[in-house]
């Protein structure tokens, strides 16, 4: 099917000699009308959508994609309708594994990096549909879980780019079932998008019995409730300035909506019917959890927003200032956590992913740490996160040249930017310490960070300490990861009942750390942290009150390739 797709594209250009390369193209400004139609599932769109030919080469075609479930009505340059020709595209980057193409012939070549303005429209329905995970052997009511993108007369939440192209994309194919094909072209697209910009109308009419219905998208907005004079007409604006890492999203059903504090936490609760305790956790919670967030990150100011998902078992999803999660059993402590990570968005900004996200999960672990279950619970917590960079970052070291690794300053890549970060700000932690940390993030200024080595400078200074080499190796470069092991332990007689241990501690790896070790000896534990380099070793003495047994290198806090050899028994006497 693709192969065929891809075939009849070529045959139809090359008659006209020209390559088609779908990522000419950066869509730089979106203006769009959405009107949907629940009870129809349906939706119809139309607006303009700015085009800048980012190629080396002028470009006489241009390449509009939707979801397969979408049809073209009309596409204009000028006031005049221009040739194009709508085909099927298979690509897992829709929830529908296929994408409906228009390849248009542009009136005239747009030279590079000039840009052209294209006139839109298109209609049709968004239905649950899972198929891109099915078609890889996932069970369809697993799938359905994570799939849950829908136009629905109850409920209706559509994700952008990434799960339903319900507005213009142009991207290469992408494959679920080619390792991480999928995510690459995710990726790809996000970050020639990251400067563009969307203004966006939603409404629906819900029809005389239905005052309640609410309408909301998750860009910086204004939401209005009648129009020209008629009580069930709801709709909702947004405007986002760059999208960042925001995947335009929208939402509208029968929603309750609850403010916290009388308004004075900026965060809005919206949920369904049914799901009233729930609910109340958050409300009831937000207060305490703002009060945390707020001695570590600032005050939150930002207005957030957490909408219930009606699938119990749903797979959350936080984009820009939104987390949809459900609201039926939440569990206490998620609850928690859910609002620490959102609180923290309220309260810090930052146009770079690893500070932006990176924090609120490092918060989502502090948190942990300091009022849930303390610092194993919240290493614990962390490792949940190891798995989906480090398989990664063990490909950037067998083979640099195909796999060069991404700066974590830089990076757009999910697994990066929020699990190693929140990782790399837990190791800032444990090397700065609580104040110092707490002191250089109330002095980050989104608006000043203008270089990468913004954040490191005031740190440093906070510290008094050199962290350039740590930066160096976990945020501008991607060097892949530690590998500890004990080198050697010697008890050395102390005085009584005392020893001193000298530990020498090695770094097979390619990134350094300051790493916690522990010795066991009979009667208890003494914990202690060491420097160690990228391939280097690192010894220090320490003094032991009975006869130490055991060392043990890394607790968890830092992540590394292999923690089968981290353990050293010690036999002298
Ligand atoms: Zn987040």
């Amino acid at each position: 099917m693709k192969f065929l797709c891809a075939l009849c594209v070529l045959c139809g250009l090359v008659s006209s000699g020209v390559a088609l390369d779908r990522e000419a193209f950066t869509f730089t400004k979106y203006d769009l009308e959405i009107r949907l139609e629940p009870e129809q599932q349906r939706l119809g769109a139309r607006g303009k959508i700015t085009l800048r030919n980012d190629s080396a080469q002028p470009q006489k075609i241009a390449v509009l994609q939707i979801s397969s479930s979408l049809a073209w009505r009309s596409i204009k340059v000028d006031g005049k309708a221009v040739q194009f020709v709508s085909q099927p595209y298979a690509s897992d980057i829709d929830h529908t594994a296929a994408l409906s193409e228009a390849i248009i012939t542009l009136p005239a070549e747009i030279k590079p990096k000039d840009s052209v303005e294209l006139e839109i429209g298109y209609e049709g329905t968004i239905v649950q549909d899972g198929t891109r995970l099915t078609q890889i052997g996932i069970p369809e009511d697993i799938a359905k879980h994570s799939s849950w993108d829908q136009i629905s007369p109850t409920f209706t939440a559509v994700r952008g780019a990434g799960y339903v192209a319900w507005y213009p994309i142009a991207t290469e194919s992408a494959d679920f079932s080619e390792g991480n094909s999928m995510f690459q072209v995710a990726d790809r697209w996000k970050a020639r998008e990251a400067n563009s910009s969307m203004t966006l109308w939603v409404g629906i009419d819900a029809g005389p019995d239905d005052a309640r219905m609410t309408v909301i998208c998750n860009g910086v907005g204004i939401s209005g409730d009648t129009r020209e004079g008629s009580s069930h007409f709801h709709w909702a604006k947004c405007e986002y300035d760059s999208f960042g890492l925001n995947v335009p999203a929208f939402a509208s059903g029968k929603l309750n909506e609850r403010a916290i504090a009388n308004g004075a936490i900026p965060l809005g609760i919206y949920f369904l019917d049914g799901h009233e305790a729930g609910a109340s956790a958050y409300i009831t919670t937000a207060n305490s959890i703002a009060k945390f967030v707020a001695d570590w990150f600032g005050q939150p100011k930002i207005h957030v927003a957490i909408i219930d998902l009606p699938d119990a078992n749903a797979a959350p999803f936080e984009s820009g200032n939104m987390l949809f999660v459900p609201m039926k059993n939440e569990d206490d402590k998620l609850v928690e956590i859910n609002l620490v990570h959102e609180l923290v968005h309220a309260a810090l900004s930052s146009p770079r992913p690893w500070i932006r996200e990176g924090l609120a999960h490092f918060a989502e672990a502090i948190y942990r740490e300091q009022k849930q279950d303390g610092r194993e619970a919240a290493v614990d917590f962390l490792n949940l996160h190891r798995t989906t960079f480090v398989e990664a970052e063990k490909d950037v070291v067998a083979a640099p040249q195909k796999n060069p690794g991404q700066p974590l300053a830089t990076t757009f890549d999910e697994s990066y930017y929020r699990s190693k970060a929140a990782y790399v700000w837990w190791m800032l932690r444990d090397m700065v310490g609580d104040d110092t940390l707490k002191q250089a993030i109330h002095n980050y200024h989104a608006a000043d960070d203008k270089d990468p080595k913004y954040i490191e400078q005031p740190l440093t200074a906070a510290a008094k300490r050199d962290l350039g080499w740590f930066f160096d190796d976990w945020v501008y470069n991607d060097r892949g990861l530690p590998d500890f092991r004990v080198l050697a332990a010697h008890p050395w007689k102390g005085a009584q009942t005392t020893q001193i241990v000298t530990v020498t501690i090695e770094n097979l790896g390619t990134a350094g750390a300051e790493v916690p070790f522990t010795i066991r000896f009979a009667g208890g534990t003494i914990t202690r942290r060491i420097e160690v380099r990228a391939k280097a070793t690192a010894t220090t003495r320490v003094e032991v009150p009975g006869i130490a047994a055991e060392v043990v290198v890394n607790d968890g806090s830092v992540p590394e390739t292999d923690l089968t050899n981290n353990v050293f028994k010690i036999t002298e006497p």
